[in-house]
């Protein structure tokens, strides 16, 4: 408990699933947390309910992949809360279907939201970071990134891209005592995972040596490890949580 006391958190894709799991678990944990979704409803939701765990939440509906919109976003941050110490890419989208009939619209959206995403609010918040001379920014790979999927090549280049922005990225930043990291979760029950086939459940759930799929909560305490002074030494790793699906 309380291991992220006096810090503040920015957390991306906030309003569902991971996102908010982590968003709370990092309020639990002592932190001020900025929710940020698409939609000011989901974010607003979970902001409410940081600040019934008695911490400071801020609500911000921003679409990641616009440059102009991040912009905006990290001027307001940077003038309310004033400061931003945990940065955790999480927004993240599928538009799944095989390559020959994949549009460009369906590899675009995918790459603009997942990676690009990414890159905008930590090319926006690294200057802060440099001067704080601290920082962790935590980004929301998956395991699809490293081991592929039929159906899947937009996201999962979009999730192996993330994982080279990640390592590429904690290189630069570690000189000035910023780390960098990325988690790999497996199959986490959410909205996201909500809309898959019984019999690919089934199939998927035969290649998880734990045998169960794994909960928001699950990912987010990896990611309040990440963030805690415990994971000082750690940077440039991705970390997979999939009940040993990728070992
Ligand atoms: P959900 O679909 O449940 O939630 C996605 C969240 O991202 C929502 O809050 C949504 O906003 C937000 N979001 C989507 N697009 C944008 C955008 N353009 N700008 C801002 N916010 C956006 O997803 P999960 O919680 O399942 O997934 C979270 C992350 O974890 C993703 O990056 C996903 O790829 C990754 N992941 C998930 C796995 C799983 O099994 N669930 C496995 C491996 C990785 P709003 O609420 O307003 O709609």
């Amino acid at each position: 408990m309380n291991r992220l006391t006096n810090q503040i958190a920015l957390v991306t894709g906030a309003g569902r699933g991971i996102g908010r799991a982590i968003a709370l678990a990092f309020a639990k944990e002592g932190a001020d947390v900025i929710c940020l979704s698409r939609t000011v409803e989901n974010s607003e939701k979970v902001a409410s309910e940081v600040r019934a765990l008695g911490r400071q939440a801020w609500a911000h509906a921003v679409d990641v992949s616009r440059s102009d919109a991040v912009d905006g976003l990290i001027r307001s941050v940077l003038a309310e809360p004033g400061r931003v110490d945990i940065l955790v890419n999480n927004a993240g989208i599928t538009r799944d279907g095989l390559l020959m009939r994949m549009s460009d619209e369906d590899w675009d959206v995918v790459m603009d939201t997942n990676l690009k995403g990414a890159f905008l609010l930590t090319r926006g918040l690294c200057r802060s970071f440099i001067k704080q001379r601290s920082g962790r920014i935590i980004n929301i790979t998956s395991v699809i990134g490293l081991i592929g999927n039929a159906g899947q090549c937009n996201y999962a280049a979009s999730k192996a891209a993330l994982i080279g922005l990640s390592k590429s990225v904690a290189r630069e930043l570690a000189p000035r005592g910023i780390t960098v990291n990325a988690i790999a979760p497996g199959f986490i029950q959410t909205d996201m995972t909500a809309v898959l086939k019984e019999e690919w459940r089934k199939d998927l759930l035969g290649r998880i040596p734990l045998g169960a799929f794994g909960e928001p909560e699950d990912v987010a305490q990896t990611a309040v490890f990440l963030a805690s002074p415990a994971a000082r030494y750690i940077t440039g790793q991705v970390l997979c949580v999939d009940g040993g699906m990728t070992m």
